[in-house]
């Protein structure tokens, strides 16, 4: 399934088919209940469990990868969007049938929250380039920390360069929207962003920008940090959360750390999210020179990526699929 693919309901599905005449009740609920598991969410794993780097070899073995363990999409890092074959990128992601989005994080050279107009006008052009690899290699989101440099602020942000930011992302998402390409807002950490670091100023920002595709892009990860809990703020995202990173406390396996996990996806499914779901995990056995750095990825959490990326999937889809068979008892 493609990600943004809408539930059409179970009742779509059963009066679409003309049903032979001894079908019992059982049949119908047993048909409606696999169209109910079979159309949830789109599952996502970040390249960097795979590869540090978006050389031909890279790509193919992530994307392949990604394939083998199940994923419906992989999310590309495009921190230098111009290190991206967009044609080969384009090819193997048809070849082996997945769906693909892609992230970034801006720098203090290319800082749109910034009060520095030649900064802001080097991060639009991050951003603009970033849009024409996602363009092509049919990304069907684009985000991440694109509102901010992704990196330890020395102090806290202005008005002002806020304005500056919420100019370009506007212009960004209006770009976006001529391609269908949604734009997700990745609040983070305090350590990574001084600008959204929660969703209530994500909401506030977006209020701002003021443009329908532009999402709230929770990550479990940063939400553990910064909120009081996972299901009020994630209730509060509401129908404008359209982006979801798992990951866990510790960014290694899912269920290894100190994530409440049982609260992220029976928040989710009590609001019925259909969006994206991503996994996200880093160790310093698998290293991009732009990225791992600035996550401070010191440690090595895991050296078998597949094993890895496949327990992350069985671990989010059971996890939601329980979740949703109990919707409504939270
Ligand atoms: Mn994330």
């Amino acid at each position: 399934m493609k990600p943004g693919s809408s539930h059409q309901g179970a009742g779509a599905f059963v009066s679409g088919v003309t049903l032979p005449s001894n079908t019992s009740e059982g049949w119908i609920k047993a048909r409606t209940r696999l169209w109910e598991v079979a159309v949830t969410n789109a599952f996502g794993v970040h390249a960097l469990v795979w590869t540090g780097g978006w050389e031909p070899e890279q790509a193919e073995f992530a994307i392949s990868r990604t394939a083998a363990a199940g994923y419906d999409l992989i999310e590309i890092p495009a921190l230098d969007p111009s290190a991206i074959d967009v044609d080969d990128t384009r090819a193997r992601l048809e070849v082996h049938g997945l769906a693909a989005t892609m992230t970034l994080g801006l720098t203090f050279a290319t800082d749109i929250n910034s009060e520095d107009a030649a900064l802001v006008a080097a991060g639009r052009d991050t951003l603009t380039s970033a849009l024409q690899v996602a363009r092509g290699v049919g990304a069907t989101h684009l985000g991440g920390v694109i509102f901010s440099a992704m990196d330890k602020y020395p102090g806290p942000g202005t008005a002002a360069a806020r304005a500056n930011s919420v100019a370009v992302i506007k212009e960004l998402a209006q770009e976006s929207a001529r391609s269908g390409i949604t734009i997700t807002l990745e609040f983070v950490n305090r350590y990574e962003s001084n600008l959204l670091n929660t969703v209530q100023q994500t909401l506030d920002y977006m209020d701002d920008v003021d443009e329908d595709n532009v999402v709230v892009h929770a990550d479990v990860y940063h939400m553990n940090i910064e909120e009081r809990g996972f299901r009020t703020p994630l209730l509060l995202a509401g129908d404008r959360l359209g982006y979801v990173h798992i990951g866990e406390s510790n960014r290694g396996y899912l269920g290894q750390g100190t994530i409440d996990f049982e609260e992220v996806f029976g928040a989710l499914a009590d609001m019925n999210y259909q969006g994206p779901i991503t996994f996200e995990s880093f160790s310093s056995a698998v290293v991009d020179q732009h990225l791992s750095n600035t996550l401070a990825v010191w440690r090595n959490l895991w050296e078998d990526s597949m094993d890895l990326g496949t327990h992350a999937r069985e671990f989010m889809a059971s996890g939601m699929e329980n979740a949703r068979a109990t919707a409504g008892s939270r």
